[in-house]
């Protein structure tokens, strides 16, 4: 090959690669781009006090919508309780609840006593834990769920817990979760020094 025939096949080949590089991700950004919304849009005082709740559990900056939205765009009337989208297999950092399940987290930091939780702050709490799980990338229901009962007490002490009324709000919500989840969520894996448990080292520190 001539040395100018090698430049021109250089040069188309930086062109294409810049050019993909250009527009692979402005594609991206298009297609998925009322997950990106979420990402970028200014957050509510609950938006705001959720995602600082659960990202630690997470381990990574969560975003969080009491608006849900569909992949549509449209508003997702099908959503029960939260949602984290994926991306293929990867988890984005988004976590989309349902105005119930955020109103739920929001009273209960308002609450006097937590331990006068209801049942349905208790389920929100479940929810926005088991959500974060997903948000580090577990697909699995079950799994989600395991690591999401264990993270129960830490959750309810961001939202203003005492480390007492943390306890006994994660063993209420353990219990709740027992007595309510259906199969897909439950997994005989998760118990002490399971696959599934998040303090192994900790003996007793397993929820059941
Ligand atoms: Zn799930």
């Amino acid at each position: 090959m001539q040395q100018g025939e090698t430049f021109k096949l250089s040069r188309v080949i930086l062109t294409s690669l810049l050019a993909a590089l250009i527009v692979i991700p402005l594609v991206l950004a298009y297609k998925y781009k009322e997950i990106l919304a979420v990402v970028l849009s200014d957050k509510t005082e609950t938006e705001q006090l959720i995602a600082e709740a659960v990202s630690p559990v997470a381990d990574r900056k969560v975003y969080i919508s009491c608006e849900p939205i569909s992949q549509s765009g449209n508003s997702d009337t099908t959503l029960t309780r939260g949602e984290t989208p994926f991306i293929g297999r990867w988890a984005t950092p988004v976590i989309l609840l349902t105005e119930e399940t955020c109103l739920s987290i929001d009273t209960f930091s308002n609450l006097t006593s937590k331990t006068d939780a209801t049942t349905e702050q208790l389920q929100a709490l479940i929810t926005i834990s088991h959500e974060a799980f997903h948000t580090t990338g577990v697909i699995q229901e079950d799994v989600a769920e395991c690591y999401a009962v264990q993270r129960i007490s830490d959750i309810s002490r961001k939202l203003g817990a005492t480390i007492e009324e943390a306890e006994q709000v994660q063993d209420r919500a353990v219990s709740l979760q027992r007595r309510t989840a259906s199969d897909e969520y439950i997994t005989s894996e998760c118990r002490d020094n399971g696959p599934y448990d998040l303090d192994p080292a900790r003996a007793g520190s397993f929820p059941y």
